[in-house]
């Protein structure tokens, strides 16, 4: 892929522009949420200064308009996730509400007492939470695959894990708290041959590398738009035509019905009928901005380039003593999740805010992998294409100032 001109592309991002505490701020907590490109705020702007209006529900000119941009952006989803049909992608909120969808819709209709659903040990809280209320309503059993030291979901033990029981498999295409990119393709091959679908949690991994539903041959992809340089309030679930078409609708109102009496009401067909209420309207068009805007970089490079970043970046805080990487795996994103011996990452996270440099200290949402590594919880910077080989020289530099500044 062809090198990004970085420098070029922070020029379309205003709060990089931003000094913070005195510092030119170096945003590293791009795994929380991304910043956003100039096009994409304009593109809101836009919509709210000249086209506003509703979507689907008027035959006015504005709304004919509005339904044409709010549609685009299903279209451009779809390409984007190259899925096969644009009706296939619902718009959400977020992954969240994704994957909360997919856990009514589907676990409320095909999951039964003592049946089972299969998650791993690297999950965020959103691909965990949804998936035991469903089990504690249902009296079905949660399972999950285990994780080896260096952030790698144990394969054997998967497939032991996988029985006639086995109703789902829901898994992190990259785990936001370490960074690994798990083997989605060979999880999904390894339950198809049991006849169990799969929903892949691509939060982290949609924004930084090419994905491809049809190749990875999932059941379910869920992700966030302000993850992906779009905003906030609006995500995205794709779904297998055949699967959509045989679940429940999640909630019920407007915009998703065929028709409605008091005895009875019919579904719109999917994807309206996973779409009850007025939408994101103008989140859903910012993003299909965004989609062109990362599409027009590539996907490709981003991943190029920001692997640079992660070798850049792991290669200096190894170097500095004390600084200890969570999540070692071989094939890794742009994450990295570090513990200081005798510092506590929220005082990690306090002093880097002095120079400038926004990291996330926490549990990550992933509190039961922060329990398997023994941790409370970590520092994690987390990268993007705008950011620099010197924002690591600074990110390095403040770490070696913090530890000093413990030493004394
Ligand atoms: N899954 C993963 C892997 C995530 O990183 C996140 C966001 N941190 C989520 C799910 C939840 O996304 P959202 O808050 O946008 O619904």
């Amino acid at each position: 892929p062809p090198a990004l001109d970085v420098t070029a592309l922070r020029a379309d991002f205003p709060t990089l522009r931003r000094t913070i505490n005195g510092h030119p701020l170096v945003y590293l907590d791009n795994a929380a949420t991304s910043q956003k490109p100039q096009v994409v705020i304009d593109r809101m702007n836009r919509f709210y200064t000249e086209e506003y209006s509703t979507v689907r529900r008027s035959i006015h000119l504005l709304s004919a308009k509005a339904t044409q941009a709010y549609e685009q952006t299903r279209h451009l989803v779809a390409q984007l996730i190259n899925a096969p049909e644009a009706r296939q992608i619902i718009f959400t909120k977020g992954t969240t509400e994704g994957i909360n969808l997919v856990a009514h819709g589907y676990g409320r209709k095909f999951v039964g007492a003592g049946d089972e659903i299969i998650i791993s040990a690297t999950e965020h809280h959103a691909n965990i939470v949804p998936w035991q209320m469903l089990c504690e309503e249902k009296g079905a059993h949660l399972r999950v695959i285990p994780v080896d030291d260096r952030g790698e979901l144990i394969l054997e033990a998967y497939e032991k894990l996988l029985t006639d029981r086995t109703r789902l498999v829901a898994v992190g295409h990259i785990s936001n708290a370490l960074g690994t990119i798990h083997p989605v393709e060979e999880i999904i091959r390894l339950a198809h041959a049991q006849g169990v679908p799969v929903l892949v949690d691509g939060a982290q991994a949609a924004p930084h590398m090419p994905v491809d539903v049809q190749a990875l041959d999932c059941d379910f992809y869920v992700f966030s738009g302000h993850k992906t340089y779009g905003p906030t309030g609006v995500g995205i679930l794709y779904g297998k035509a055949a699967w959509l078409e045989r679940m429940n609708p999640f909630l019920g109102g407007g915009d998703m019905i065929e028709t409605v009496t008091f005895e009875k009401t019919t579904y719109a067909p999917i994807p309206h009928k996973f779409e009850a209420g007025t939408p994101a309207i103008a989140e859903v068009i910012g993003l299909g901005t965004a989609i062109e805007y990362m599409r027009r970089i590539g996907l490709e490079a981003i991943a190029a380039y920001e692997h640079q970043l992660l070798e850049q970046a792991t290669e200096r805080l190894l170097a500095i003593p004390g600084v200890r990487i969570i999540g070692t795996a071989p094939r890794k994103a742009a994450i990295i999740s570090f513990v200081i011996d005798g510092i506590h990452p929220h005082d990690i996270g306090t002093l880097l805010d002095q120079e400038g440099i926004a990291i996330r200290a926490g549990h990550h949402c992933a509190q039961p992998l922060m329990a398997r590594y023994g941790v409370p919880a970590t520092a994690r910077a987390s990268f993007a294409f705008y950011n620099l080989p010197s924002e690591i020289e600074a990110l390095g530099a403040a770490i070696e100032k913090t530890i000093a500044v413990f030493a004394l």
